[in-house]
């Protein structure tokens, strides 16, 4: 069984949010003053596990729990340990801002977590600070310690690099990054949502930009590997380490997505930057049990998963929803 989009894309990535909570407030990502969904709109555990489960028995190889802050939503460890055991899934995965890791490390990678994503886009407590507007550096550290020593098969860093504000941290990012074994991705802002602190075009910073500043120090070189993600990679001879680069705006990746997003009402999102969505949560609830009925209406979705997303950072935002309601 595949899941086949329009244009004929194998679908076979599912990011599923957890929750659209979290104990950060990022700048790029949130407004400083949120309102949460109540808890009547958001899926249970249980449903976003029949939910989950569907989509391995049509053909999705990855899951990617994300948010929101998925850790920080009470059981989900029971989800992971469910999902974990799902014939078919090749791989289950968390994206995390780490503030729980010290604690979960070890029991995520018991239950199954062979590879974690880590967002950290600043090394300087202070600065760490003004970006999360509620974190604290030194518990990111302390948990990405945590992960390092669960054993982890691959951490992966992910860096939101905004000029002005942490594009002076690139390479301290990467050399933290070598010198501990990791891998990182540097991302390009996305327009999501509506954002007060900074102008997102004017803290614009491309990856080609972020590339040269890194050869300046390391020699860097393209690299074929890929991932199912939307990252390119490059390689610096001698280390381990896999620098990539997302770059939505400067490299469109459109053309090869295989992705789709669950978010925590149950709307499956064809496209991060389209509205395009099925109401899934209306099918599981108005047909209790009834999996097929769900497997359908996924099938059925995969016809208005549209071309590609067109992002203009000097207009405002064509896309309301920010990217905890995403599930980035
Ligand atoms: N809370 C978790 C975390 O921060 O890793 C998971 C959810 S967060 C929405 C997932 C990723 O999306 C993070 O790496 C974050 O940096 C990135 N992100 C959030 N808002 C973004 C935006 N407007 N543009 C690009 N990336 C963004
Ligand atoms: Fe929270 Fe992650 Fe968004 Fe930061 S990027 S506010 S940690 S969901």
């Amino acid at each position: 069984m595949a899941l086949i989009d329009g244009f004929g894309r194998e679908i076979t990535y599912l990011r599923m949010s957890v929750t659209d909570r979290c104990d950060f407030r990022c700048v790029y990502c949130m407004a400083e003053e949120m309102e949460f969904l109540p808890r009547a709109r958001v899926l249970t555990l249980e449903e976003m596990t029949e939910i989950g489960t569907a989509f391995v028995e049509l053909g999705i190889e990855k899951i990617r729990l994300t948010g929101g802050e998925p850790l920080i939503r009470r059981n989900m460890e029971s989800m992971v340990e469910s999902l974990g055991q799902l014939d078919g899934l090749k791989e289950l995965t968390i994206t995390t801002n780490g503030s729980q890791l010290e604690q979960k490390a070890q029991q995520l990678r018991d239950a199954g977590i062979k590879r974690l994503n880590v967002s950290l886009d600043s090394l300087d407590e202070d600065k760490f600070k003004r970006l999360t507007r509620t974190g604290d550096l030194n518990t990111v550290l302390k948990g990405i310690e945590a992960a390092k020593n669960a054993g982890f098969e691959r951490i992966k860093l992910n860096a939101v690099i905004l000029k002005g504000r942490n594009d002076n941290e690139v390479i301290d990012l990467l050399d933290y990054v070598l010198e501990n074994g990791l891998d990182i991705s540097y991302i390009e802002e996305m327009p999501l949502g509506q954002i007060s602190e900074h102008d997102r075009g004017l803290s614009f910073c491309s990856s080609a930009e972020l590339r040269e500043l890194i050869a300046e120090k390391y020699e860097l070189l393209p690299s074929s590997e890929v991932t199912s993600g939307p990252s390119r990679y490059w390689r610096i001879p001698g280390y381990e380490s896999r620098i990539g680069f997302i770059s939505p705006h400067s490299e469109n990746f459109c053309d090869s997505c295989n992705r789709i997003r669950l978010t925590v009402e149950g709307r499956l999102l064809l496209c991060l930057g389209n509205e395009h969505s099925v109401d899934l949560r209306a099918v599981l609830r108005r047909y209790p049990g009834e999996r097929e009925r769900l497997k359908q209406a996924i099938v059925d979705a995969m016809t208005i998963k549209p071309e590609r997303h067109y992002f203009d950072l000097d207009e405002e935002p064509q896309i309301l929803r920010f990217m905890n309601a995403t599930g980035g």
